[in-house]
């Protein structure tokens, strides 16, 4: 499906809608409905029992939203976080310089300065997409976040954090005094981000406010060991910097074990990269030969990351493949940084008694970007059906229960839909219509599993107290008893965790 067809798909079911939509919308702004919101919940904790669930030494905070100006002074997101931005003289509509210079530079414009940016334009001379007059000048960078007033006092100011990754570096002393004093240690925030982009565009995919799940894992770079040997053996769909460099832009299936010995990346860092790319692939299902790991060369690079591996997906609905996720090493940047603009010394003392400033390995993953790719990917026209084909622990609604008849089953078939509930799951109930019709209205919604009472559910006989267990993807029915159906279901409904070592 196109990125239309998609997009009047899901607002047609309540996945999602533009924010404030009765006043024309907001944009880079969207808002969750009933199956979007759930869907989006089971993401997350698919996330947390994923990322979470690689070390007991992982956990989970829930920070503030706000961070006041000495926080983004220090992390140097108030002077750096920036937009080349081109500003149209004619109709004043403002554009990002990569989307008004796409056919002059397609590899865009990170890494450039203004001036080499206002150059670009002046020499290629683009016309305003709007007005289409060439009249386009590049102002000023453009700072993303969003500011506001603090308090009443003039001149405090706050901003709405542009990453949930600042809150974890924030919370590392804390998180250190409370803890059991080792690393590595991980801090994950699951929440929203805000980040005022000048041209929000592709629905989910450039979003004003959207839902990161952020890991950061501090470590002491000269003692870090991992299970590599759980990963091993895994090819991983790589793009490297140097090949590209090379004009080699295409994937090379690498084992974890040839990209340390060959390309000498560290062993901590080609196990999370295996490890992010198995959730990927086994835990959202997404197709193999749609993933691919691009790594970023030293220019493309924000110059405190020492390595970078996007992981990007290959999507009919956008074009091509479009990053959903990234691992980052980041070196002492982030704590050295806070350490300074906190007069906090953040160095820890390791259990052989040196004095370290711990690094950072980040896990990034966008929920937003994921929905929508879960949307591109699984939502499929099977012949005349259009079928969410979800692992069945991401579904939204998990069960639907029939009564064949709203008057004869009606009854029985509610008290098994109570039974389902008493399970935990999210269970639709529905009577109306005919059966084909609900069952049409079960696979858009991605429900794995229909149960259906009938006259033989009911009546004496062989088959009394037996129902229908009818499955979405292939549309098989089981016949089973009644009291077996929990047990039968509730494999499928279990996040997958990672493989632990030994
Ligand atoms: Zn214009």
């Amino acid at each position: 499906m196109n990125s239309d067809e998609l997009y009047a798909l899901l607002r047609r079911r309540g996945v999602l809608w533009p924010s404030s939509e009765i006043y024309g919308g907001a944009q880079g702004l969207y808002d969750y409905g009933p199956l979007g919101a759930a869907l989006k919940r089971r993401i997350e904790d698919a996330w947390r029992a994923w990322f979470l669930g690689l070390s007991d030494d992982y956990y989970e905070i829930d920070p503030a939203e706000l961070l006041p100006e000495a926080v983004v002074r220090a992390s140097g997101h108030l002077e750096n976080f920036t937009d080349p931005e081109v500003v149209c003289d004619g109709c004043h509509r403002a554009y990002r310089a990569d989307t008004i210079l796409e056919s002059a530079r397609p590899e865009g414009v990170d890494g450039l300065s203004s001036e080499a940016i206002a150059d670009l334009v002046r020499r290629f001379a683009p016309r305003c997409p709007a007005c289409g007059a060439e009249r386009l000048r590049v102002p000023r960078p453009f700072n993303l976040m969003f500011g506001l007033e603090f308090g009443a006092a003039a001149g405090d100011r706050a901003y709405l954090r542009p990453e949930t990754a600042q809150n974890s570096y924030l919370a590392f002393a804390r998180m250190w005094e409370v803890g059991r004093k080792a690393l590595p240690l991980g801090i994950a925030v699951v929440g929203k981000a805000f980040r005022n982009e000048i041209a929000p565009r592709q629905i989910l995919y450039r979003l004003r406010a959207f839902t990161q799940a952020e890991l950061q894992i501090f470590f002491d770079p000269e003692r870090w060991t991992v299970p590599i040997d759980v990963v091993r053996h895994d090819a991983l769909p790589l793009v490297l910097a140097r090949r590209r460099a090379a004009g080699d832009e295409s994937i090379h299936p690498t084992t974890v074990e040839a990209l340390v010995r060959e390309e000498n990346v560290p062993e901590f860092f080609a196990y999370h990269l295996a490890m992010a790319h198995r959730f990927y692939r086994d835990v959202l299902g997404y197709p193999a030969g749609r993933l691919r790991l691009f790594e970023k060369s030293e220019t493309e690079r924000a110059f405190y990351n020492r390595l970078q591996f996007d992981v990007e997906v290959n999507l009919d609905s956008l074009g091509g493949f479009r990053e959903v996720g990234a691992v980052h090493y980041r070196g002492d940047y982030d704590l050295s940084r806070h350490s300074a603009g906190s007069g906090r010394d953040l160095a820890v003392t390791t259990g052989d008694g040196r004095r370290i400033v711990p690094h950072v390995l980040e896990l990034t993953f966008g929920v937003d970007r994921n929905l929508w790719a879960l949307a591109d990917l699984h939502l499929v026209r099977d012949g005349e059906r259009t079928v969410w084909k979800l692992p069945p622990y991401l579904a939204p609604l998990q069960v639907a229960v029939f009564p064949l008849l709203k008057k004869e089953h009606g009854p029985v078939a509610r008290t098994i839909a109570e039974e389902l509930r008493g399970e935990g799951w999210a269970v639709e109930y529905d009577d109306a219509g005919n059966v084909g019709r609900r069952y049409a209205r079960v696979d858009e919604a991605g429900i794995p599993f229909a149960v259906t009472v009938d006259r033989e559910t009911i009546e004496p006989g062989p088959a009394q107290g037996t129902v229908t267990v009818r499955l979405r993807d292939d549309r098989s029915q089981e016949r089973l008893a009644r009291a077996r159906l929990a047990a039968r279901l509730r494999p499928a409904f279990v996040f997958p965790h990672p493989p632990r070592a030994g």
